[in-house]
């Protein structure tokens, strides 16, 4: 899509809207104009027609009326049987049946006509006023007045001077006003840092805030994926280290010959403890993409949770003995439509924790049901070591434990809660935690 200039837009509509405002109030000035020059001539009119009827009710000679006369003001007597006792332009009436002029009728009907008519040439007006005298004829005057297009015609330099001058006015304005709207914005984007601050027009706040949560959004992924990377350097180092310490040892010769197995073994355990990390860190990236990309999305099936835990309890019961703890099952079947491998991880997940921080004679138990508006869920409850207060907002976080030693003697990564809070995160279920020091905890997820 084609980027459009906002100050250009908004220049453009502000100098039409002047010119269309100023042909607006022309048009306006004018017919107010010329209504109350109308109004005007009439009245003139009517005070000249009432004095000169006056002098002709008195002037025995008409012909005196001459003096009222003038090239533009012409005068005219007519008898009550049309008979013209007086005209001071006879090339007006030379044509015309002087009875039959509309104003001259009216007089006769109502002692008043009045009429306006275009002269020859077309460039101007008459305006006609008659009136009936005491004796019957009546008395018409006319008035030659310049037609509105002459006015106009006369005027026309002065209006182009004057349109070319509003409209540079109107660019001017239109210019220096779309400069002062369109200024406080570039402001605005000259500091995205503090941009939440410099807000020039309400109108702009979703998009501020916008703005603002992406940075914000953005700061804080990477804040993660640092810290991430720094925790993976380092979780992967003290594995490291300690196979290199070894295999030095037996390469330089400094390692007694009955010590080789054990080393070998140490070496093998190092070994495998980074495989089960770089696991377990590739399979947290897989599921990032799964929750960050619709087409990274897992395959759905139809889940019977129940026999996952089933599942579940087969292949933990071999930990479950070696560590004293006894593993049951509760509940009844419970569907939900989810990725079979990803929950089978999940219930592996927190079995797994369940046991490792269990205490020898204890218990773990998967109950599996539904809750009031059946809705599906899954818990693990164990009668473990329980997670103190301060730590149970924390261990879902990559690499956080609440004892690092415990975690690590019992091969863990760090990584166990995190995945299973992504798998939670794919399915749209809700993850709720319950722990006390000492008793034990329970970890449910409802779908
Ligand atoms: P780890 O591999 O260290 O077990 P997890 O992500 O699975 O990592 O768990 C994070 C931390 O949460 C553990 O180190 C442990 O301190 C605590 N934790 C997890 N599950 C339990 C549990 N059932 N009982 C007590 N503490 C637990």
């Amino acid at each position: 899509m084609k980027i459009r200039s906002m100050t250009q837009k908004i220049s453009y509509r502000l100098f039409f809207t002047c010119i269309f405002g100023f042909i607006l109030a022309a048009l306006l000035f004018t017919s107010t104009f010329y209504a109350a020059f109308k109004a005007q001539v009439w009245a003139d009119l009517s005070t000249q027609a009432n004095g000169i009827s006056v002098v002709c009710e008195y002037c025995t000679d008409k012909s005196d009326l001459a003096i009222f006369a003038n090239e533009d003001f012409s005068i005219t007597l007519v008898d009550t049987d049309g008979t013209v006792l007086y005209e001071s332009h006879p090339s007006d009436t030379a044509n015309n049946y002087i009875t039959e002029q509309e104003e001259i009728q009216e007089a006769f009907q109502t002692g008043i006509g009045i009429a306006q008519r275009e002269t020859q040439s077309l460039a101007a007006y008459t305006y006609y006023y008659a009136v009936q005298l005491s004796d019957g004829t009546v008395l018409r005057i006319g008035q030659d007045a310049q037609s509105v297009w002459k006015i106009f015609h006369n005027a026309l330099p002065v209006i182009l001077l004057s349109c070319g001058g509003f409209l540079v006015v109107a660019f001017g304005v239109a210019y220096f006003l779309t400069r002062r709207i369109t200024a406080p914005i570039m402001e605005m984007t000259r500091d995205l840092e503090h941009i939440q601050n410099n807000v020039p027009y309400r109108e702009l706040s979703p998009f501020v805030s916008a703005i603002y949560s992406d940075r914000l959004l953005r700061e804080n992924n990477e804040k993660i994926r640092q810290e991430f990377t720094a925790n993976v350097s380092h979780e992967l180092k003290s594995p490291l280290t300690s196979i290199s310490g070894y295999a030095e040892l037996i390469t330089s010769g400094l390692a007694k010959t009955e010590d080789i197995p054990s080393f070998a073994t140490k070496i093998h355990a190092e070994a495998q403890r980074m495989i089960i990390l770089v696991e377990d860190i590739l399979r947290l990236s897989q599921l990032d993409t799964m929750s960050e990309r619709a087409d990274g999305a897992p395959q759905f099936e139809q889940i019977n949770l129940y026999e996952l835990g089933l599942e579940c309890i087969e292949r933990q019961s071999i930990n479950a003995k070696r560590a004293y703890v006894t593993l049951a099952i509760e509940g009844q079947d419970a569907f939900i439509n989810g990725n079979r491998q990803l929950l089978s991880e999940l219930f592996q997940n927190l079995c797994d924790n369940a046991i490792r921080y269990n205490k020898p004679g204890g218990r773990v138990t998967i109950v599996v049901g539904h809750s009031g508006a059946s809705i599906p869920y899954m818990k693990v409850r164990d009668t473990g070591i329980g997670i103190p207060k301060e730590s149970q907002g924390r261990i879902f976080e990559r690499f956080y434990r609440v004892d690092k030693s415990h975690s690590k003697e019992t091969g863990g990564t760090g990584l166990g809660l995190a995945i299973v809070k992504h798998i939670v995160l794919v399915h749209d279920g809700k993850l709720t935690l319950e722990s006390e020091l000492g008793k034990g905890t329970e970890i449910s997820v409802r779908f």
